[in-house]
């Protein structure tokens, strides 16, 4: 008999809540080995007495065999000092937690219902069959129904359903799937569903059965998911999505769909292998991918819009609906416009009821509102475009953070992150923070997760533009001191955040976006900046135009077109598209403003550029959702089979469009093809991203090149950048973790303010 030791183990990470202790017994009970496993306050202890052989095997499937959603981020192991203690232990055993008042484990995100509770909802001799609640240790709602931490079921909205006897005995047995699942329940004490009128008025019969009948009936209808409230309707359906459409005000904007299973999406988009894994996983986030030829789905979905959001069912109720022969649901955010997600029965029928011909619903409170998550593939990479359900609010981990932070984020596609414990705990997507029902979403949600974390902010971290609410919110809530960090660092340190990079490393950040406050009280947006944890420098940038307007002028790409012609001295032609919807009146008008910079702001944006570009080649003059116009530019030059060759100024670190313009505006008054116009503009965006690294390379010393900003939500700007910089002897970093847009703002605000040098290092 070889000899026995003892070894202990202490792993962090994503291990409350996911079935990680049970894991942990039902393995080392099936090796022989004894010991204990329980939770302390900041990680899992483990300790395995047996053979070191079969320590060694116990280790190595720890990690390979984690259950679906636990996440080891550190196993530290210490060998037992004390030799006794390899047989003190006659069994395995779960400890009961010490639970102290220090550091949080992670909250676990929610998770889609996991293959086998499915087998289980469908198959007729299981006691779950059909029950809409279904879920074990590995999958269902998490994060949206705490209301403190330890998860534990008293500490969720499943508190108010005691438990039957039959769940019970599951939960306490750890040899079962539903050992310590939080949210378990069957048909005996769990919620239940209802099926109302738009007003609130129960409808007697099966729920489920009617919501199907009202789907299959061209209804619209709002359906109770994990993090708010669904609005739905049959998505081939041409005349329900169009009632849809007119009753939420939403001309254009691309809708979500969702189908029963990878079989069927690819009937509707083209997949990659790993695209179809994104599809899969238990994010089970809209996967925004390249529409097939001819999708089953009204051409109302996505109008115009060779790219199609697809998600799959993750929720049993879902599940439930297809298996009544519901087709492609379209499944959008159920809120008004521009408000947040509605998440209580009550907002349901106040501020949908209008929308919807009934509402399925049920009694589970949901704590925390999280809506559905958005990413693209990459080259095979995922690029998150919305962080919200089935990621958030997992952490970055800071390990050199020296400060407890709240970073407010931005404007738009507003979120948050809280740094403790030097973790980064990125807050899901919130909205756009100009309503003001969004805003009072941000506060609730904030305090939430500074509660979950018992943290109180030493600095408070904002954009330094001083007209965004969440900056304002900051300055008057005294919640701590305020520190004002610039759009695009914060944008650069995002990447350095999510790529765990030290703040002493430097960093080339390439920050095209939308607008931003500049350090000279202009607007950014076209930015190359060097960029470390402790502040930067503006090396390059977009040349400046004057726009007219202000912010409102966002809406026209068309006068963003004559902002930019008139900057680069190019005349305004009366066959330029960008002028056929200006009367004579308005152009003289919009002319003056130019000539004089009356009503107009200095802007460097890239984004505005790419609207510039929309316009001048006819694809659009006005856009009704956010980067519409920059989006099927992109849309069309993917497609183009040719491209035109353009090249953009450089001189001094600033990138002139003038000769890309003038040369456009040619082919444009010359019929050449538009997506190969399109395709050619890309390209020399990319190829002047490419020059300016190099010459930066030269007179710079960097470690790594970030692509940031919301113009790279734009898979194709984004590839071509990859494509010219790859070759270069620097690293490229893209966005994993956070998207390049607004939302990714608050953990590089974070990143920043967490890394400050103490003020007074001596005192
Ligand atoms: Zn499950
Ligand atoms: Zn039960
Ligand atoms: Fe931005």
């Amino acid at each position: 008999m070889s000899t026995l030791v003892a070894q202990r183990f202490l792993i962090t990470g994503v291990v409350q809540g996911v079935g990680f202790r049970p894991f942990v017994y039902r393995l080392a009970t099936e090796l022989g080995l004894t010991g204990e496993v329980g939770n302390s306050a900041t990680d899992v202890f483990v300790t395995v007495a047996g053979p070191p052989r079969t320590i060694h095997e116990f280790t190595a499937r720890l990690r390979s065999e984690l259950p679906p959603l636990a996440r080891i981020d550190e196993l530290q192991q210490v060998e037992e000092p004390d030799a006794r203690s390899a047989t003190r232990f006659s069994s395995f055993t779960i400890v009961e937690s010490h639970e102290s008042s220090g550091a949080r484990t992670l909250i676990p995100p929610d998770t889609a219902v996991c293959d086998q509770c499915v087998a289980e909802l469908n198959d007729p001799s299981d006691r779950r069959f059909g029950h809409p609640f279904i879920t074990c240790t590995n999958c269902g709602p998490r994060y949206t129904i705490i209301l403190d931490l330890p998860y534990d079921r008293p500490a969720t909205t499943m508190a108010e359903f005691p438990m039957c006897s039959a769940c019970e005995a599951e939960y306490t047995d750890p040899t079962d799937r539903r050992y310590h699942a939080q949210p378990i329940a069957c048909h005996d004490c769990g919620p239940v569903l209802s099926y109302t009128g738009p007003r609130g008025d129960t409808y007697e019969g099966d729920p489920i059965e009617r919501a199907a009948d009202a789907l299959l009936g061209g209804e619209v209808i709002a359906i109770k998911g994990l993090g708010g409230f669904h609005l739905a309707c049959d998505a081939a359906n041409t005349s329900a999505v169009a009632t849809l459409r007119s009753r939420k005000h939403r001309p254009d904007k691309p809708l979500a769909v969702m189908v029963d299973g990878l079989h069927t999406a690819r009937d509707f988009v083209h997949l990659s292998d790993r695209e179809a894994a994104e599809l899969c996983s238990p994010a089970r986030p809209v996967v925004l991918a390249r529409a097939a030829s001819d999708p089953p789905v009204a051409a109302e979905v996505a109008p115009g819009n060779p790219l199609l959001g697809v998600m799959l069912p993750y929720t049993p109720v879902q599940h439930l609906l297809f298996a009544r022969g519901v087709g492609p649901l379209v499944m959008t955010s159920g809120n008004l416009h521009g408000e947040p997600i509605v998440f209580r029965d009550a907002d349901a029928v106040a501020k949908l009821g209008h929308l919807v011909d009934g509402i399925l619903t049920h009694d589970r409170r949901i704590e925390v509102p999280c809506d559905d998550s958005v990413v693209r593939v990459v080259r095979d990479d995922l690029l998150p475009i919305r962080r919200a359900r089935g990621y958030a609010p997992l952490p970055v981990s800071m390990p050199f953070a020296r400060a407890e932070v709240l970073a407010v984020g931005g404007e738009i596609k507003n979120t948050f992150t809280v740094v403790s414990q030097r973790r980064a705990w990125i807050s899901q997507h919130i909205g756009d923070m100009e309503n003001l029902e969004t805003l009072k979403a941000f506060e609730a949600t904030s305090s939430q997760l500074l509660d979950f974390h018992r943290t109180t902010p030493e600095v408070v971290a904002v954009d330094a533009h001083p007209g965004y609410s969440t900056t304002r919110w900051a300055r008057t809530g005294c919640l701590a001191p305020v520190r004002e960090i610039q759009h695009h660092w914060a944008h650069v340190a995002s990447m350095m955040a999510e790529h765990r990079l030290p703040p002493t490393s430097s960093v080339l950040g390439v920050a095209f976006d939308g607008t931003g406050y500049g350090s000279d009280g202009t607007i950014w947006g076209g930015e190359i900046l060097m960029v470390d944890g402790f502040g930067f420098e503006r090396v390059g940038h977009l040349a400046p135009v004057n726009l007219p307007g202000g912010d409102g002028a966002v809406q026209f790409p068309n006068r963003m077109a004559l902002a930019h012609l008139h900057a680069a001295g190019i005349e305004w032609h009366p066959r330029l598209p960008s002028l056929q919807p200006l009367g004579e009146a308005e152009r003289t008008l919009l002319h003056k403003q130019l000539e004089t910079g009356l009503g107009c702001v200095t802007c460097t944006s890239m984004g505005r550029l790419f609207d510039a570009v929309a316009s001048l080649i006819g694809v659009r003059h006005r856009i009704s959702y956010e980067a519409q116009a920059a989006i099927e530019l992109e849309v069309l030059a993917s497609e183009a089979n040719a491209s035109r060759e353009y090249r953009f100024g450089l001189a001094d670190g600033v990138i002139d469009p003038a000769p890309v313009l003038t040369a456009l505006v040619s082919d444009v008054f010359n019929g050449v093809a538009v997506d190969s116009i399109a395709a050619g503009f890309h390209n020399a965006v990319a190829d002047v991203t490419a020059d300016v690294v190099k010459r930066m390379l030269d007179q710079h010393h960097f470690d790594a090149v970030a692509l940031t900003g919301g113009c790279f939500q734009n898979a194709l700007l984004l590839e071509r950048c990859i494509d010219r910089l790859i070759p270069l002897p620097i690293d490229v970093l893209t966005h994993r973790i956070v998207p390049p847009n607004d939302g990714g703002l608050s953990l590089g605000q974070a990143y920043i303010a967490a890394h400050q040098r103490p003020q007074q290092e001596s005192s």
